[in-house]
């Protein structure tokens, strides 16, 4: 069983690099207070034996060699966002460090060796670039990219990443067949399990996104002068989307869609808006559901723009696909939490995780803890520790299930 006062001690040691103390946690990427976290990662790795080496991107893996074939890699990040909470991210680097203790005493009987790694820069709060050092590691990101991406004060990703990078970012590279697969543990960032009475989430899978642009084009008028039953108000007809778009959303939960944008034009006080540009954004779970809800949208965007005259136009501008978590990760996972008693429910992640560019090469296993009242990228983010000792514990039975070791 893991050591809860041990993690809770870590987490509280981690929340002190913090540019930020009264307000949160203030850890951008790249900055004093995540080399400080950095540094203190790769002590604890070190005290316990692990040979640590960071990448071109900036990541830092920590192994522990046993056995023999590809290994078995947990972890998460360590950047926050400005005046974010102290488990996010934090946590699964946390946790991935409990396993390390827990199975460096078993070192000669594990089947292959476990990889601890802390992944750079996944907020993407200071460059915009969420999921950095995953991304690059199963090269999804461009030199190109990285030579022009810039913050708010014009430093360079590339200059920044000097000084907590090794080498260039084609070493960052990973390969799927040095390894077995990926475990994450990530607090929920929402209510469900916290309000439905579960201790352990198993993630199903990080969803993917779909977003549309509507232009719904009427007649700009004279908002004094136009008879009320002679317009052709573009933003009454948006009105109507953003509603079905909600019962669209509902129709398909878990899945989820949503009206971000709305921008009446020409945006006078006193004009009638002759056309409305409108986000409409779906998430769900499998390529098959997403697809689902974007010929619905479409299909509602028309009917209701016809019925009121208006004409419409619909853009597709990002697709991004859903990461299922492997089903024999899910299943070992499953019988870990029933074993050790504790209440478990499958759900998807609305968020985005490094588990999901991870998904692109290798089997992954995802798993939530309840976050307190739903919150999290904010000072209040918290979890009961014995939600987290349920989870961690969750977690050591399923990796010692794959690292060969028989249960405890
Ligand atoms: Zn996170």
């Amino acid at each position: 069983m893991v050591d809860i006062k041990r993690i809770m001690t870590r987490l509280e040691e981690l929340a002190q690099f913090n540019a930020t103390p009264d307000k949160g946690v203030t850890r951008p990427s790249f900055t004093p207070e995540d080399r400080q976290a950095r540094d203190w990662f790769i002590r604890c790795a070190e005290e316990l034996g692990l040979s640590v080496r960071t990448d071109g991107a900036g990541n830092i893996f920590a192994r522990l060699e046993a056995g023999s074939g590809p290994a078995l890699l947990t972890g998460s990040h360590l950047d926050s966002v400005p005046n974010g909470g102290k488990l996010d991210g934090a946590l699964g680097v946390v946790l991935a460090l409990e396993m390390a203790e827990q199975l460096a005493p078993h070192k000669e009987e594990l089947l292959s060796p476990l990889e601890l790694v802390v992944w750079s820069d996944e907020e993407g709060a200071r460059f915009n670039t969420g999921l950095f050092g995953s991304r690059i590691a199963t090269g999804q990101v461009t030199q190109d990219e990285l030579n022009n991406t810039r913050d708010r004060d014009g430093i360079l990703l590339a200059d920044a990443l000097k000084g907590f990078a090794r080498g260039d970012i084609g070493t960052a590279r990973l390969k799927d067949t040095d390894y077995r697969g990926y475990f994450e543990v990530h607090i929920e960032q929402g209510a469900r399990l916290i309000e439905e009475g579960f201790q352990v989430g198993i993630v199903q899978g990080i969803v993917g996104i779909a977003r549309l642009i509507v232009t719904i084009s009427g007649e700009a008028n004279h908002a004094g002068t136009t008879p009320m039953n002679r317009r052709h108000d573009a933003l009454h007809t948006a009105a109507r989307i953003v509603l079905a778009t909600r019962e669209l959303g509902l129709k398909h939960m878990p899945g989820v869609a949503t009206v971000g944008v709305l921008k009446p034009l020409p945006g006078a006080v006193n004009v009638i808006p002759g056309e409305v540009e409108l986000s409409i954004e779906i998430r769900h779970i499998t390529e098959e559901l997403i697809e689902t809800m974007v010929d619905q949208a479409e299909s509602m965007v028309s009917a209701i723009c016809s019925a009121d005259g208006m004409r419409s136009a619909v853009r597709r501008i990002k697709s991004s696909q859903p990461s299922p978590t492997d089903e024999t990760f899910r299943a070992m996972l499953t019988k870990a939490a029933d074993q050790l008693g504790y209440s478990h429910l499958a759900l998807p992640s609305g968020a985005g995780h490094d588990a999901q560019s991870l998904a692109r090469i290798m089997p992954i296993g995802m798993l939530f803890v309840p976050s307190i009242g739903g919150i999290s990228h904010s000072p209040l983010e918290d979890s009961r520790p014995e939600d987290i000792e349920a989870v961690a514990n969750v977690l050591l039975e399923a990796m010692r299930n794959v690292l060969g070791l028989s249960a405890v």
